[in-house]
């Protein structure tokens, strides 16, 4: 049988040690896809001269699934984003973020289970109307949010609550005071969510949620929101269940979808073997589900709970000293 391909990106700074943990994973599991590699990032920017070159483009459309390590965005100089460019050009409008606790991970709580469902490519980080007055003494950009844009994340949002069996969706909002880009966001999701009578629905102003979060995170299950709320509370959320190494995403589009880690690429750790590789390998587990591997899935999850429960092979910011691949060899012994 043909081998599934993937489209690999290794990435900046701790990128390629994480990815590379991920796939040895996925080798072991028995997953059988066939790895195509490709540049983006400073090291495309060395070897293509472009952050993002078609070639990279190209084989993402081909291949339709990539999984991505981490990519520097060079400060200044004119660089958008290069996953905001990603996001946009193969309009991976759903921004899928789970944080899960794990039994052995040094974090308040020990019962969190949330989802945050984030809108991918409109409302401030559309990059619209981006400009400064000619004497640099204001600045401005437009915020925009469509009814299409709206119905399709809410939906989206919905539609995997069901799926996976949630309870409650809470939809985080500021429409008090953002009345017109919020409002229509919110009227939208007033509109959908009488379609979905086995979930619950709660609104919740964007500040109002992050405490609530802090104090009372049992009480979230799926959260639905817009691109830049989505972006801080995800990270709120990844901080309830241990930090940035415990923290996956995916970015879906209706034929494209690209799995990463949450955080960027820790220029302060890269090159010494420490970083925690879980973001990424949690982030292939979605990609897995994805791909209907949920039994590949699950094999990995549990590996990955049971190693991090036993503590003796875990990196530094989960409370050991281990180094990545020696949290990767026990991760692949616990398989
Ligand atoms: P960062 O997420 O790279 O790092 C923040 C902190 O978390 C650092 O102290 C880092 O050591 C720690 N950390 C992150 N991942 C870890 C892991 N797996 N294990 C252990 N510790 C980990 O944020 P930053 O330093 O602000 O950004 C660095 C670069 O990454 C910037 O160029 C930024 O543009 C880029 N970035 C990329 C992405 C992405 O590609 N998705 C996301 C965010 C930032």
């Amino acid at each position: 049988m043909n081998k599934r391909s993937i489209t690999v990106i290794p990435g900046d700074g701790i990128g390629p040690s994480i990815i590379d943990a991920a796939l040895r994973i996925m080798d072991h599991a028995g997953c059988n896809f066939h790895y195509d590699y490709a540049d983006a990032g400073l090291m495309a920017l060395e070897k293509h001269g472009e952050l993002l070159p078609q070639v990279t483009l190209d084989q993402i459309t081909q291949n339709k699934i990539a999984l991505k390590g981490p990519l520097t965005t060079p400060v200044g100089g004119g660089f958008t984003s290069i996953n905001v460019s990603l996001r946009k050009l193969f309009n991976l409008y759903a921004n899928v973020r789970p944080v899960v606790s794990f039994e052995g991970t040094q974090s308040r709580y020990n019962n969190i289970d949330i989802i945050t469902i984030r809108e991918n490519t409109e409302g401030m980080y559309s990059g619209a109307g981006q400009k400064r007055s000619d004497d640099n003494s204001s600045a401005e950009a437009m915020s925009i949010i469509t009814r299409e844009g709206a119905e399709r994340i809410v939906t989206f949002g919905y539609e995997l609550a069901r799926k996976e069996g949630r309870k409650k969706v809470t939809v985080v909002h500021k429409a008090n005071i953002l009345k017109s880009t919020s409002g229509l966001f919110l009227e939208v999701a007033r509109e959908i969510a009488p379609r979905y009578p086995d979930i619950e629905t709660q609104e919740m102003i964007v500040d109002a949620a992050c405490m609530n979060l802090v104090m009372y995170p049992e009480r979230f299950d799926v959260i639905i929101t817009t691109n830049l709320f989505g972006d801080i509370l995800s990270d709120l959320c990844a901080g309830l269940v241990g930090g940035l190494g415990m923290a996956p995403g995916a970015n879906i589009g209706k034929d494209v979808a690209i799995f990463e880690a949450v955080h960027g690429s820790a220029p302060d750790i890269a090159g010494q073997n420490i970083a925690n590789p879980c973001s990424v390998i949690l982030a292939s587990i979605q990609m897995l589900e994805h791909l209907g591997m949920a039994d590949k899935a699950a094999q990995i999850r549990n590996a990955v709970r049971k190693t991090i429960a036993e503590g003796k092979a875990v990196t530094r910011d989960l409370g050991g000293n281990a180094s990545t691949t020696e949290f990767t060899d026990a991760i692949i012994a616990n398989l």
